[in-house]
């Protein structure tokens, strides 16, 4: 049978009010005329499986809540998760049961919810191999992947694998859904799976993205009548993905976080908002008798007008508990709006280590604050931010602990101008690295030299700089540990001080201003 693509491309915003969620579009029925409706729901980047910025946006609870409206009206109604939902996140860092949540909390949400099919992001490498098993065995969903392959301890590559309980099941590199009309006429739809190479790791190969996904198409085409891209990649690779596969009527992708829908020949690429702060809804109509698939994505924004699904919501608020107590133990009432930023925080790991950031004006600023300004500078490693989003609209104590779960002193330390000076060269020659440093108060002069408000660095002065514990233990900067000669004093704060945990000092400062 030869296809023919149509795409009726809006690209349109679909705003939802209220009980209106339950009457979407109006469209041709999905029963009966020769004609077969598809629903694609799409979402990618979910870190955090609770609402934002004081629960007004995005939470898996109201995917599931559309998910369910959709799929009342229109059984062929599927779920798809384009990459990076098991790390980074707040939870994830904590400890539950005397193991590191990793990414628990996420698989089990998505569980609940019910996805139809996922694909790795980068992040999902952040795991060891040992926490990525343990979340590839706990999940109830099928994934893909057409060019991600497991290295074993005994350096094979092969699929990663899922567990079910009639044993492992690799995963596969392409997927297949089949859905009928109700005079039972079939359309068939073949999924291949890519992911960007950006996060090497020992226990992971990365095949080439278009040879990969070529082999999967040419393997999976036979077997549908239409190849669909669920993708991880940058917006340029998803362009030249759909120039080497140009009869793909959609790929539904990821990675940049903010939203987008772009069109490369006859293929509709989108991209929704990370932590579904909107997600896209595909439609696409299969007209039997002329075989013509029309497209139509339409971005869908869960605010606060999209009640909370129930089942999930229990899901997350059982975590959501786990993170409270852990809040508690640093400051009280950590879900009050404490800062809204004019312009939108970079929490970016991108631009974190390798520019200074508002944030990290914000953050270095705040230690200072923490020591009533009585130092001559801040510095941080902007590898110490763990968020990978930008922060906007009402900040709430919970999203400084999304920045900085780690915690940790804020150490007033006195070194000599010459150790200041082998600091800042060696933070900037990390550029691109988490030891690349945010900095208050010190600049660097076009000629390169570097100065403390505005005054080129003594060698032989003392200087007192806030910097966090972390940068003293050597891990980054392999020779600023406090035995170095040039560190003269350092000063740890008592545990009633503002300065003992860096996000306090943080959340009080942003509230100062
Ligand atoms: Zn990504």
């Amino acid at each position: 049978m030869k296809k023919r693509i149509l795409l009726l491309p809006f690209f349109a915003f679909f705003f939802l009010y209220g009980c209106t969620l339950l009457e979407p579009i109006q469209e041709e029925p999905y029963f009966g005329k020769g004609i077969v409706t598809v629903k694609f729901l799409q979402v990618n980047d979910v870190y955090e499986i609770a609402p934002l910025q004081g629960g007004k946006y995005g939470g898996m609870a109201r995917v599931a809540y559309v998910r369910d409206s959709i799929k009342e009206r229109n059984p062929n109604t599927f779920l798809f998760m384009a990459g990076d939902f098991l790390n980074p996140s707040l939870l994830g860092n904590l400890t539950k049961d005397g193991e590191r949540i990793r990414g628990k909390q996420m698989v089990e949400v998505m569980n609940a919810v019910g996805f139809d099919l996922v694909t790795f992001g980068n992040h999902e490498f952040d795991l060891t191999e040992k926490e990525l098993q343990k979340r590839l065995d706990e999940s109830k969903f099928p994934w893909v992947s057409s060019n991600v392959l497991h290295v074993t301890p005994a350096g094979t590559k092969k699929p990663f694998e899922t567990k079910l309980e009639m044993g492992n099941e690799p995963i596969s590199d392409y997927n297949t859904i089949y859905v009928k009309d109700s005079l039972g006429n079939e359309v068939r739809f073949g999924f291949i799976g890519v992911t960007l190479d950006s996060n090497p790791k020992e226990y992971v190969h990365y095949g080439n993205i278009y040879k990969e996904a070529k082999r999967a198409y040419d393997a999976v085409y036979p077997k549908v009548d239409f190849v669909i891209g669920l993708t991880h990649l940058t917006i340029d690779q998803d362009h030249q993905l759909a120039k080497e596969l140009p009869d793909m009527p959609l790929i539904m992708g990821g990675h940049e976080h903010v939203s987008n829908l772009e069109r490369e020949g006859n293929t509709v690429i989108a991209k929704a908002d990370a932590n579904a702060i909107s997600m896209y809804i595909h439609t696409l109509q299969y007209n039997l008798r002329t075989q013509v698939l029309y497209v139509n994505s339409k971005i869908m924004y869960l605010d606060e007008k999209v009640p909370l699904q129930s089942n999930v919501d229990r899901v997350v608020k059982k975590w959501n508990e786990v993170l409270d107590t852990e809040l508690s133990k640093v400051v009280s009432n950590a879900r009050d709006v404490i800062y809204s930023p004019k312009t939108p925080l970079d929490g970016t790991d991108s631009a974190n280590r390798s520019i200074q950031t508002n944030l990290g004006d914000k953050i270095t600023e705040a230690m200072a604050f923490a020591y009533n300004y009585k130092v001559d500078a801040a510095l941080v490693n902007g590898g110490s931010f763990r968020v990978d989003d930008m922060l906007s609209g009402d900040l709430t104590s919970v999203d400084i602990f999304r920045v900085l779960p780690f915690g940790g002193n804020v150490l007033k330390v006195d070194m000599k101008g010459e150790l200041l000076k082998e600091v800042l060269d060696y933070g900037k020659s990390q550029r691109g690295n988490g030891a690349y440093l945010q900095r208050y108060k010190i600049s660097q002069s076009p000629s390169g030299d570097w100065l403390i408000a505005g005054k080129p660095i003594n060698y032989k002065k003392k200087y007192t700089i806030a910097l966090s514990d972390f940068l003293l233990k050597g891990l980054d900067i392999p020779f600023l540990t406090p035995d170095n000669s040039g560190i003269v004093k350092v000063y740890e704060p008592k545990e009633t001080e503002l300065a003992f945990d860096i996000r306090k000092s943080v959340i009080s400062y942003l509230k100062s201003l």
